[in-house]
């Protein structure tokens, strides 16, 4: 940087010329009249000359000063040379963009920005802000340019959909900064080009995601599996009591599936779940979730619904099973399956209660024949009413839904 010292007069150098070529001019003139007086009043001419060695000595002073204003001058050209060489050396460096803006127009862009966005560094001066950001992203960078330069928000770090010229979208971080020159307000702002690092991270959170997705699935039906059961349920589980709301649990169990295995072999037994599972999946609703719980078993969680509701959602899936006639291969056959119903917090406060019921009520179907829907036996498990929140105990008050096979 380069620092300024206070010019006063003394150290200007145009003013202390005009007053030295002044000086010499009163000095020659003084030798001329002491030339023409040489046989006149020597005390005159001793005073005379006594001004005119004054006059000298204050030239010479100032001619002192002068060259010391010159040398500083020289000096400060100098340094003024380095620093617009060192940031020019900064802003044309290769790596970032730099631009400057004033009422959200470029008044200034280096080489990297215009390369950037496909335009000549020239070319963006004079235009919009707003024609380097795509479409979906400009009300976004307008309010964080509106923000920075009413000094609301003075330093910018946000990232957007930029818009190179060709059309081409790209990822841009920007940082940007508030000067006043003057005035008026500058916005100065460096620019990366960030698509790769973005893409990289989109990709590895696909991947993410995929695995995810992947670890909580059976590969065979698309359906979660039983591992990701226990966290899904315990969600459930605390949803509800947040909320005060009801789920139930539906178990689904293919009836004499040994047997298809057994007449159109394991393949055949394998398209037939996938099939089963899905109906199952066509049946449930956004919030509802379907497991493959054990290898011709499923489970469905239904949240919001009492198990009376789920009962006859079990029924009608039942039915429809029923009826299709199922083609794996060339065979052609139908299957029927028995289905246990149990429902938070009527037949328990935690998942594994509830389960156990749906479970119970599933053998109970079974046993009393196959194809058919058992609910729960609700009697021995009400929760208490210190447990169970007031819109539990108004719900579950019991309403007549008739326990056991609605077959
Ligand atoms: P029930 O009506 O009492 O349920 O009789 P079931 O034959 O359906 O029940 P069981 O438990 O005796 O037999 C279940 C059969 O399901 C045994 C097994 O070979 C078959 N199984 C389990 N997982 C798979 C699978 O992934 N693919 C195929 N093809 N079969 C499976
Ligand atoms: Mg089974
Ligand atoms: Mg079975």
């Amino acid at each position: 940087m380069v620092e300024r010292r206070p010019l006063g007069p003394e150290s200007d150098p145009k003013l202390l010329l005009q007053e030295i070529a002044r000086q010499n001019k009163v000095i020659h003139a003084l030798i001329n009249r002491l030339e023409r007086n040489a046989a006149g009043d020597y005390r005159s001419e001793f005073d005379e000359l006594q001004t005119a060695v004054a006059l000298k000595s204050e030239v010479r002073r100032r001619t002192a000063a002068l060259e010391t204003a010159l040398g500083d001058n020289e000096l400060m050209t100098r340094q003024l040379r380095e620093s617009e060489f060192k940031l020019l050396s900064v802003v044309n460096q290769p790596l970032v963009g730099i631009s400057t803006s004033e009422d959200g127009k470029f008044t200034f862009a280096n080489q990297k920005l215009a390369d950037i966005f496909g335009y000549e560094a020239s070319e963006l001066i004079g235009r919009d802000i707003l024609i380097l950001v795509a479409e979906q992203d400009r009300p976004m960078v307008a309010e964080h340019t509106r923000q920075r330069m009413s000094g609301q928000v003075p330093v910018a770090d946000y990232t957007f959909r930029g818009l190179r010229k060709d059309g081409v979208e790209i990822d841009i971080e920007l940082h940007g900064s508030l000067h006043h020159i003057g005035v008026k307000p500058i916005a100065v702002s460096v620019m990366l080009d960030v698509s790769k690092r973005k893409q990289a991270e989109r990709r590895a959170e696909d991947l993410h995601a995929l695995l995810r997705e992947q670890s909580i699935r059976d590969a065979l039906t698309g359906l979660y599996n039983r591992r990701y059961l226990d966290v899904a349920l315990e969600e459930e589980c605390s949803r509800a009591q947040r909320d005060g709301d009801v789920f139930s649990i539906v178990m689904c169990d293919i009836d004499h599936f040994k047997s298809v295995n057994d007449k159109y072999g394991h393949q055949a037994g394998d398209d037939v779940l996938a099939i089963i599972a899905a109906q199952l999946g066509k049946r449930c609703g956004p919030a509802d979730q379907a497991f493959r719980y054990g290898g011709e078993e499923f489970l469905i969680v239904l949240p919001g619904q009492t198990d009376a509701m789920a009962a006859n959602w079990a029924n009608e899936l039942r039915e429809t099973l029923r009826e299709q006639t199922i083609k794996p291969g060339r065979q052609a056959f139908r299957i029927t399956a028995s289905f246990g119903v149990a429902a938070f917090p009527h037949h328990g406060l935690c998942c594994t209660e509830v389960i156990g019921f749906a479970d119970r009520a599933l053998y109970a179907a079974k046993r009393g024949g196959r194809d058919q829907v058992r609910i729960a036996d609700p009697v021995t498990t009400i929760p208490s009413p210190a447990l169970a929140p007031a819109k539990w105990r108004l719900e579950h008050r019991p309403t007549g839904v008739k326990r056991g096979s609605i077959r």
